[in-house]
């Protein structure tokens, strides 16, 4: 339904998972949620009391990798201090009636992303973000091949407090687990799904309508135009080999969604030249972000083909991508009752605004 033609009031299914979906409710004063705070940024590039910051390597565990080297480090990766699982202990599960636990077995590691703390993704160099996506490879790829009990590693970010960041200095996460979490499997189940009905790949085939996409949506009764939707309306940034697009329906409202162009499930296949372009569309997608809600708290998520029997076939139908999701307001009980986030700015409007940003 619309009212009129800035107004947008229905419930979109997000195509990739059915059983997610969204409220886009963008009439004044649909939104029944508060806000979440914008946080102040520390720009300092040191701080004295800081355990990730240069000088202060004796303040956490031990370093797993340092880039270029532990002197001179640009990055280091260190085990977690509080990490939510671990490997130091090797019971089998619990099995009672019908419940059943999985040991929390697994590794739970800090990726300080950089030497300079405060310094956000859209200021790092394109070589700087070039190196830390082939650490996050080259870990994940260790992490797998340690033990065959894994069947996920999961590498995110999170940026301020609502998105569960509690030290302020640049920093990613790598979670090893024996599980695969729900919503990779929903996507890997989902996608085969659609690969075995039409033979192609559904984020291969979001990625054609978000380039192509054209269309008129005409009242059913009056003939009228109701709306118009176009081409590229979706796309935020494009590079040579990835691009970045808003989706059609997503939890939050300002979320993007990065993918390689060219078909791959894994991102353990990826080389050097693919690193470098994903860099600069992520630097200037985070840099649009900025622009537009700076200073939101976010989180990243890299989700790609999980190893094991679970997904041994789904190299044709899953496509790994990097989902970027804003906090911008606190959900309600409303959407964690129902499951249905309401969204008050429309995608579309959404990927214009980032769109029409001029970097420089
Ligand atoms: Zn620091
Ligand atoms: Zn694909
Ligand atoms: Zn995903």
């Amino acid at each position: 339904m619309t009212d009129n033609d800035d107004t947008v009031r229905e419930i979109r299914i997000n195509p990739i998972v059915p059983s997610e979906s969204v409220l886009v409710a963008t009439a004044r004063g649909m939104r029944p949620t508060t806000e979440e705070k914008r946080v102040e940024r520390n720009t300092a590039s040191h701080v004295d009391r800081c355990p990730f910051c240069v000088g202060n390597e004796d303040k956490t565990p031990p370093t797993i990798v340092a880039e270029p080297d532990e002197k001179n480090w640009q990055i280091r990766i260190v085990e977690n201090l509080y990490p939510v699982l671990g490997d130091d202990r090797n019971d089998a599960g619990i099995n009672f009636g019908l419940q059943q636990a999985i040991e929390g077995y697994g590794r739970h590691e800090v990726i300080i992303d950089h030497n300079n703390h405060g310094i956000a993704i859209h200021e790092m160099e394109i070589s700087h973000l070039q190196m830390l996506f082939s650490i996050y490879k080259q870990r994940m790829q260790q992490l797998y091949d340690n033990d065959e009990r894994i069947r996920y590693v999961l590498v995110f970010k999170n940026f301020g407090e609502a998105a569960g960041a509690s030290i302020k200095h640049t920093h990613s996460q790598i979670i090893a687990m024996p599980v695969i979490p729900e919503n990779v499997y929903n996507e890997v189940l989902n996608s085969r799904n659609y690969y075995q009905k039409t033979h192609q790949c559904i984020f291969c085939s979001l990625i054609d309508e978000a380039l192509t996409f054209e269309a008129t949506i005409y009242d059913r009764e009056s003939g009228e135009v109701r709306r118009k939707i176009d081409v590229g309306q979706y796309v935020v940034e494009r590079g040579e080999k990835f691009i970045a697009i808003k989706p059609f329906a997503s939890r939050y409202e300002w979320e993007v969604h990065i993918l390689p162009l060219k078909h791959e499930s894994d991102f353990l296949n990826s080389n050097d030249a693919d690193f470098e372009d994903l860099s600069k569309v992520l630097k200037n997608t985070m840099a649009r972000l900025d622009h537009v809600i700076g200073g939101t708290q976010y989180n990243f998520f890299l989700h790609s083909q999980p190893h094991g029997n679970a997904c041994s076939d789904c190299a044709p139908s899953y496509h790994w991508h990097l989902e970027i999701c804003p906090r911008t307001s606190i959900p309600t009980g409303f959407e964690l009752g129902s499951g249905l986030f309401v969204s008050t700015i429309s995608p579309e409007d959404a990927a214009k605004q980032l769109r029409d940003v001029t970097l420089d």
